[in-house]
């Protein structure tokens, strides 16, 4: 599998993040990045495509905010990482902030998401991963490319990051597949979280169809997200289909939904696919409550072959790192077989 990685996504290191109430060593560790590196063939580089395509998704004043954030935390005195604690309730005006604890609050949705010294740069290459992927794909070089994108991004929307997410790689990789001329498009979303921001970007889009499998939001992060009435308004009617799992779900039932899911895709008519893939799945995964076996993320990647369309997949989460590995490897090779 043509897989794209820059070692300037190492990049980010936030120290911690609050959990549950409580402080806890920042699970999106770089060590992620080592743990699947290990188990695949050497990547390539990506191609630096620049800013564009990023504003192309992302509201330009975020891209000045993300830019900036963690200078302008030192710039109050602060040490290590930005984390904002302040959020303000929706329906409250816009206004226009200097304090950076502000910033936080008007551009973050959670306190899991700290900014550190070297979040933008590793942002900015996840993305080019993503973009590389997308453009091996579209050039014809490869059927399927995986970018291992770190951080991840499907929990950021056009302004505002969030569950360890800052670009969103998905969506910037689908906006270069129509701008390619290569739509409809697909982003199957198998993370055990909702992709919030995938489909927050997109809700009013019927351009592109957005399918989530994940753990119940009246149980699980992110909570306010990913409900199954959560169909799409205007355009994207009916374009928004989100399959909310019980926690505890094994592979009987994750099947049933995927069908479903591949299904709704081949309706759609996609020419492209984009996966958001989440490890977190996995049975033993520290943060999530799914019990999915390294044979069953090889099941995934077949089932996801069977739709025999131009895929994409972007690294989303999962955090038991040493068996981070083999699962990613597990679902690569079976993305390629089938
Ligand atoms: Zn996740």
């Amino acid at each position: 599998m043509l897989t794209f990685y820059s070692e300037h996504q190492q990049a980010h290191a936030p120290l911690r993040e609050l959990n549950n109430g409580e402080w806890m060593d920042f699970a999106e560790s770089p060590a992620r990045l080592g743990s699947i590196l290990a188990a695949l063939p050497a990547p390539s580089p990506p191609r630096d495509h620049g800013l564009e395509p990023i504003l192309a998704v992302h509201a330009g004043d975020y891209v000045r905010f993300l830019r900036g954030a963690h200078d302008e935390w030192l710039a109050q005195g602060r040490e290590d990482d930005a984390i904002g604690y302040a959020f303000p309730v929706r329906g409250r005006r816009p206004l226009k902030h200097n304090r950076i604890d502000a910033r936080l609050g008007q551009y973050g949705f959670d306190a899991a998401s700290p900014i550190s010294a070297g979040t933008w740069t590793s942002a900015y290459w996840a993305a080019q991963s993503a973009l590389s992927a997308m453009g091996a794909v579209i050039a014809g070089e490869a059927r399927c490319a995986f970018a291992l994108c770190r951080p991840p991004g499907h929990h950021c929307g056009r302004d505002y990051f969030g569950g360890y997410c800052y670009l969103n790689n998905a969506v910037i990789a689908a906006r270069a597949a129509l701008d390619a001329g290569r739509g409809p498009v697909a982003i199957l979303d198998v993370d055990y979280h909702h992709g919030n921001g995938t489909q927050d970007i997109f809700y009013e889009d019927g351009s592109v169809l957005f399918a989530s499998i994940h753990a119940d939001p009246k149980s699980d992060y992110p909570y306010f997200w990913g409900h199954a009435d959560e169909t799409g308004e205007g355009e994207g009617a009916g374009t928004t289909f989100n399959q909310p799992l019980p926690r505890g779900t094994t592979w009987p039932a994750y099947s049933a939904a995927l069908d479903k899911a591949l299904e709704r895709i081949a309706r759609f008519g996609a020419r492209t696919l984009i996966v958001s893939y989440g490890a977190d799945t996995f049975e033993s995964d520290p943060i999530s409550e799914f019990k999915l076996t390294t044979p069953d993320m090889h099941r995934i990647g077949a089932a996801i072959h069977s739709l025999d369309l131009p895929t994409v997949t972007v690294m989303e989460g999962g955090y038991r790192i040493d068996a981070l590995g083999r699962n990613v490897e597990a679902y690569l090779a079976g993305l390629e077989t089938g």
